[in-house]
């Protein structure tokens, strides 16, 4: 058993426990009040990003705020991916990267979508956190062959059946790189297989006007033709939906994944999620591609935006963030409680803060972190990475970023 105290224990972003100690194995045992616990430290659930290309870690500061989205993916992405195809370890060694920022963000649990996901695989398993994991299939872009990216991806299901910390999904980049008919097929080998479903989808107005043009049909007669409420689905962005694909996206099985720094950059939109939930759908957070990988980042932009509307604040963000993310990736309900499984983030604050939600927001720094019970995070270093290692995989991704856009 493992005991953590905290001078405020956030049970879920509205609730808060004042001096109060957590016992815990792999699932919270007891939550008990103590007197007068000093210090200035916050003890939260872990934290969630369920879109996130952790692949593309290196190619962040490719995201000048000039390009837009169509732009920066042929410019930079595909030439980035194309380079990792060829070279697999590179996958591992950028996602042991990002995932030292992801992590020190206070994320226990990300839904990752790339290539080379069996070495993200391995990334995640050396630090530790939960990961939520699929093959970007498409027809035409990265891969030349719909069928290779499609059996990437069941074999991956097949070789993480059985594990506790990695799940698969299926991964339909985008309904612009693959006909409705091979949309909808992966979306039947996912019902098959008893898995969920990451795509992107409406992340720019091209999405719709694409779709139409090309195949005559609506947003929403294309999300019902591939039937996607039919299993657990994850939409990243949503940022252009129209009233009608609003109402077929309001279903449990189906969560935005709300990317605000990326949108922000690319010059997307702001994706109207007050709107979203308002009317019944499901709604979490994402890292996508950002400037620092970080989930804290995520939601303090995503509360300048939305606050900046007289729309949703911190304590909102927080929500979708833990409970909404974690619901959304079936782990469990993302808040503290004796019972729920104990993926536990303690966090150290610069200040005394009158509200412990906006101080963990403005100055939290994860000191510790527990996966399932087993600390993974501790006085601010991942205990699964050294140093060295860091220094010798960012020397490593430097010079094949240099190779790759010097080429
Ligand atoms: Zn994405």
């Amino acid at each position: 058993m493992t005991e953590v105290c905290g001078r405020y224990v956030i049970v879920s972003a509205d609730e808060v426990i004042e001096n109060a100690c957590l016992v815990f194995n792999e699932r919270i045992v007891r939550i008990e009040k103590e007197r007068g616990i000093q210090d200035n430290t916050i003890v939260t659930h872990g934290l969630t990003s369920i879109h996130t290309h952790l692949g593309l870690y290196p190619i962040r500061t490719t995201l000048t705020g000039y390009m837009r989205l169509d732009d920066w993916v042929t410019r930079y992405v595909w030439r980035w991916e194309k380079f990792l195809r060829k070279e697999p370890e590179l996958s591992y060694a950028t996602a042991v990267l990002a995932l030292s920022k992801v992590v020190l963000s206070g994320v226990t649990a990300v839904a990752d979508m790339h290539f080379n996901e069996d070495k993200v695989a391995e990334a995640l398993l050396k630090v530790g956190i939960r990961g939520d994991l699929s093959v970007a299939i498409m027809s035409r872009g990265v891969y030349d062959s719909f069928e290779v990216a499609m059996d990437e991806n069941v074999e991956l299901a097949k070789k993480y059946g059985g594990s506790s910390l990695i799940k698969i999904r299926l991964g339909p980049t985008t309904p612009r790189l693959l006909s409705p008919h091979e949309f909808k097929e992966v979306v039947d080998k996912a019902k098959e297989m008893g898995v969920g479903i990451h795509t992107h989808i409406a992340e720019v107005p091209e999405d719709a006007r694409f779709i139409r043009e090309a195949y005559g049909m609506s947003m929403k007669d294309f999300i019902e033709f591939v039937e996607l409420k039919t299993v657990n689905t994850i939409i990243a962005h949503g940022v252009w939906l129209d009233p009608e694909t609003e109402l077929a996206l309001a279903h449990p099985n189906i969560t935005i994944a709300h990317c605000p720094t990326s949108n922000t950059l690319l010059r997307d939109g702001v994706a109207p999620i007050k709107k979203y939930l308002d009317k019944g759908i499901r709604v979490g957070l994402g890292i996508d591609v950002s400037l620092s990988y970080s989930i804290l980042d995520e939601i303090t932009a995503a509360t300048y935006l939305h606050l900046g509307r007289g729309d949703l604040g911190p304590r909102e963000m927080l929500y979708l963030a833990s409970v909404a993310g974690y619901q959304a990736l079936g782990i469990g309900k993302g808040i503290i409680e004796v019972g729920e499984t104990a993926d536990i983030v303690l966090w150290s604050i610069d200040e005394p803060a009158i509200d412990p939600v906006i101080g963990l927001i403005a100055s939290g720094r994860v000191t510790q972190a527990y996966v399932g019970g087993r600390k993974i995070v501790e006085e601010g270093y991942i205990l699964g990475v050294s140093s060295e290692e860091i220094g010798e995989f960012e020397k490593e991704v430097l010079r094949y970023f240099k190779k790759c856009f010097t080429a």
